[in-house]
């Protein structure tokens, strides 16, 4: 099968050579790959937060036989490789659109929505005693202009009289004290309950979660082939098949578009990389005037997001090119690192130890996609996330888990509770076999806004 990307993006025996990975530690995970005949109620593809997410809900709330596959090892996929951001954000339609699209009830909804998939990802970490390692309390994100202050000044009043979020903002000197100083910081905003993670060790606390709760996890167990017969859907592995009453397909930015043709030609993956320095103590940082491990982004439209990780080093990632190809990875990697020297002098000289990729996805709607197949009600998806999926895969997982178990003990009937703008299915790009030269076009047209800070 034709993959989008460069073929090196998919090999899913192999894993990146991420911090994530480095650290890990131990999991009590089973890892058991599906062998020989088997079935189940609900079959879920792809082992990221959203099928974790959606196999745990559905075995520990609803009692649900859940079987889920997973091509790679758990976290495989976009899940084991993030920034660990638990942030808010899975839309990149403007403030204005969404408000003009949705009306302010509905937009209302969607962000409450995300402030509570915060809390859920919190609550799971205790409920489920998963050692994700949490840092800091709020996500920054920081004005590169005078210019982008006052239109966050502007934003923030909508936001916390419309929406009632928790947000504050702090001027530059402000920043400087909590945050960091640089030529490229003019101010920031700080959204609550926002928090920072170990993205590996969530996932496979998940995955562990789920199997204690009965639910079925095979990891390196990629779906090769999926037909139906009668009522049933049979999806075949190497080593094994599986039948099902009902699926739910994930893959984000890794979907495999292949196995269906309701999601084919739909999501956009978008390569993202992420480079991470050696440790620092806490006095060459407090030398280096950094005074935050608040998970933090910069203000421009082809964004930078960085953190400090628990044990002192510096972790920046931000977008990498239209191809994939290795050679174009270690440019994007330097490119990085240069741009951490622009913006922190003060880190110019720092040593590197762990740089890596993967893809995330997005959508010609600019937002998430939560529903069922028309063509088959027994087909359900969740998956554009725009590079939020932390906290958003978790949550669409357990809402899909609670529509497929059909017992949502509130007043309305899912889906219909869902908040509008992230109910359906996104549209087909046409000619979708060019969604790679659309991405280039795409790229090349935010970096010129963000030269002409337009
Ligand atoms: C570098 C990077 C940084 C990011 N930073 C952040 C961040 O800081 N905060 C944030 O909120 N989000 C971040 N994201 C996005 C976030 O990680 C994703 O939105 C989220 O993990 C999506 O979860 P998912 O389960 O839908 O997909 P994934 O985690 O990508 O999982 C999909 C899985 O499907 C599997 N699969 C594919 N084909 C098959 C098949 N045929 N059979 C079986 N399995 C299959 C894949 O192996 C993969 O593991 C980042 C992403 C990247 C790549």
């Amino acid at each position: 099968m034709k993959q989008l990307f460069h073929p090196s993006l998919y090999r899913f025996d192999q894993a990146q050579p991420s911090y994530w990975e480095a650290t890990a530690g131990e999991t009590e995970l089973r890892n058991e790959t599906l062998d020989g005949t088997q079935s189940c109620d609900v079959a879920i593809i792809g082992g990221g937060y959203t099928g974790l997410s959606a196999a745990l809900h559905l075995a520990r709330d609803f009692n649900v036989d859940a079987c889920l596959l997973e091509a790679g090892h758990i976290g495989w996929g976009a899940s084991g490789r993030n920034g660990g951001f638990c942030t808010m954000g899975m839309t990149k339609l403007s403030l204005q659109s969404q408000l003009k699209k949705f009306g302010v009830e509905q937009t209302r909804a969607f962000h409450q929505s995300q402030a509570d998939a915060v809390n859920l990802v919190r609550a799971l970490g205790e409920d489920e005693a998963i050692d994700f390692l949490p840092q800091g309390d709020c996500e920054f994100i920081v004005a590169d202009s005078d210019a982008h202050f006052a239109g966050m000044q502007r934003e923030v009043d909508i936001e916390r009289s419309l929406l009632g979020l928790d947000v504050s903002l702090h001027s530059r000197d402000e920043f400087r004290e909590i945050g960091y100083d640089s030529p490229h910081q003019h101010g920031a905003v700080a959204h609550r309950p926002s928090f920072a993670l170990h993205p590996l060790r969530y996932a496979q606390g998940l995955a562990a979660a789920a199997q204690r709760r009965g639910a079925r996890i095979h990891p390196r167990s990629e779906v090769i082939s999926w037909r139906k017969e009668g009522d049933s859907h049979l999806l075949e592995t190497a080593s094994g098949s599986l039948s099902a009453k009902q699926v739910i397909l994930t893959g984000n930015g890794f979907m495999p578009e292949h196995l269906h043709r309701g999601v084919r030609g739909r999501p956009l993956p978008l390569q993202s990389a992420i480079v991470v320095t050696r440790p620092m103590s806490a006095d060459e940082l407090r030398e280096k005037g950094w005074h935050t491990e608040n998970p933090t982004i910069n203000s421009k439209h082809m964004f930078f997001y960085y953190r400090l990780l628990s044990d002192g080093r510096f972790m920046l990632g931000g977008r990498a090119n239209h191809i994939g190809d290795p050679a174009g990875a270690e440019a994007t990697y330097a490119e990085l690192k240069q741009s951490i020297a622009n913006m922190w002098p003060q880190f110019a000289d720092i040593e590197y130890t762990h740089q890596w990729r993967g893809l995330v996805c997005f959508a010609l709607n600019f937002r998430p996609s939560i529903g069922r197949m028309p063509e088959d009600k027994s087909v359900y998806f969740a998956y554009g996330y725009h590079g939020n999926g932390v906290n958003s895969a978790t949550w669409s997982g357990r809402e899909l888990a609670r529509w497929l178990a059909g017992r949502e003990s509130g007043k309305s009937i899912l889906p219909n509770h869902l908040p509008a703008l992230v109910r359906g299915r996104s549209p087909r790009f046409p000619l979708a076999a060019m969604r790679r030269q659309y991405l280039r076009l795409g790229l090349g047209f935010y970096r010129l806004r963000d030269y002409f800070d337009w």
